[in-house]
């Protein structure tokens, strides 16, 4: 599907869950997180739904984040699901890592194809801080297991503050090698202000080739991350909120004062 601008809307985002198991300082506020209510989240029949009305419209990859994604109960079975759609093309998935030692062959078992896996420091003390509590030990042997179970491309996921050659960013970037893994450096964004940026190593933050929507864990879509639109499915229903969120794709990003990054996914 081509929306205004000529870009061809091929890619979907979806944010599985707003919960997280770890609270890193530049995604979510340590307290007083509004969470959305329980009732409001889709549930996987209603994903799944969504996902085959866009594939028939040309959505041919799909990518499931969060929140932390492994934390939705039954994350392998939606997996699967999706999978099983035909012209689903690729199916990844962007995680925190903490559980993926124990979700790794699972997931691959269950048609998943690639995996993203964030990490910004190869110290456990400032994994400990920047995460407000992680366990670097745990994202390392989830970043194994991803290996081992033949995950592929296993790729890391580093935010930078300013630049790919700080200290954190540069030790990401030796360990990465050491495994033979890509990063992709993420300059940290600012929903509220509108400020961010191209990634380096990957594809977001380059509006004029934008080919993603979001669907958040509540069911909006979302044609933009640096924007307040959304279409609520449940109220307009999948068609119509497809119509919306394609006909009302910025040609640019702006600012986006409804969202943090936990609760569409980055
Ligand atoms: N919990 C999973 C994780 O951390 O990978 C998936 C959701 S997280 C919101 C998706 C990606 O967004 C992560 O790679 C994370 O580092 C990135 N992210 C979160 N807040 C960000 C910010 N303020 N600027 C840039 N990237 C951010
Ligand atoms: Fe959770 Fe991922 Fe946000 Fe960190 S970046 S708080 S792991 S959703």
């Amino acid at each position: 599907m081509y929306d205004r601008f000529n870009r061809d809307i091929s890619y979907l985002r979806i944010s599985v869950t707003d919960r997280c198991n770890l609270r890193c300082r530049y995604c979510m506020p340590e307290e007083g997180i509004s969470r959305m209510a329980h009732d409001d989240i889709l549930s996987f029949e209603e994903m799944v739904d969504v996902v085959k009305r866009g594939v028939a419209r040309g959505i041919k990859k799909v990518r499931l984040t969060g929140g932390e994604p492994l934390v939705r109960k039954g994350i392998v079975e939606l997996v699967r699901m999706i999978r099983e759609i035909d012209g689903v093309e690729e199916l990844n998935m962007t995680t925190n890592g903490i559980l993926l030692d124990k979700y790794a062959k699972d997931l691959k078992a269950a048609g998943l194809d690639r995996i993203n896996i964030s990490l910004d420091t190869m110290n456990a003390k400032r994994y400990k801080y920047i995460t407000r509590g992680g366990n670097i030990q745990d994202v390392l042997k989830g970043i194994d297991a991803a290996i081992n179970a033949g995950l592929s491309p296993v790729k890391l996921n580093c935010v930078v503050r300013n630049h790919s050659d700080e200290p954190d960013a540069k030790a990401v970037k030796e360990f990465a090698a050491s495994k033979g893994l890509k990063v992709r450096f993420i300059h940290q964004m600012d929903l509220e202000t509108g400020h961010f940026s191209i990634v380096e190593g990957g594809e977001g933050g380059n509006c004029k080739t934008c080919n993603r929507l979001r669907l958040t864990a509540d069911g909006n879509i979302k044609p933009c991350l640096f924007s307040d639109k959304a279409y609520d499915v449940k109220d307009l229903g999948v068609e119509e909120a497809y119509n919306k969120a394609i006909t009302n794709k910025p040609e640019e990003g702006s600012k986006n004062q409804s969202n943090q990054f936990y609760n569409i996914g980055g």
